[in-house]
């Protein structure tokens, strides 16, 4: 099965159709210590299994948006804008 993302504008497209803008990180708060700014900056987990990345639809609706991605099948499991709104599932059928 082809590499595909469900965008929340959209509906499923190619993965071909996006560009990849890395897994979502949370920026440390004002004062934090330099490990923790290290780690924001050049450490990435690269996980094996669920992580959340960024997704540009470039040749769509030209938005960013977040997607859960398994990626160890490479699938992404649910895509929505960072807003929260619109989320779009994949799969279960279910709402
Ligand atoms: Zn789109």
């Amino acid at each position: 099965m082809s590499f595909r993302i469900p965008c929340p504008q959209c509906g499923e497209r190619s993965a071909y159709e996006f560009r990849f803008g890395g897994e979502v990180l949370t920026r440390p708060q004002a004062g934090a210590d330099d490990d923790a700014w290290y780690h924001y900056s050049f450490v990435r987990r690269n996980e094996m299994g669920i992580q959340t990345e960024w997704w540009y639809h470039r040749f769509g609706c030209r938005q960013w948006l977040q997607a859960v991605r398994d990626t160890r099948a490479n699938r992404v499991i649910r895509a929505y804008f960072p807003d929260g709104k619109e989320q779009t599932d994949l799969g279960t059928g279910e709402s």
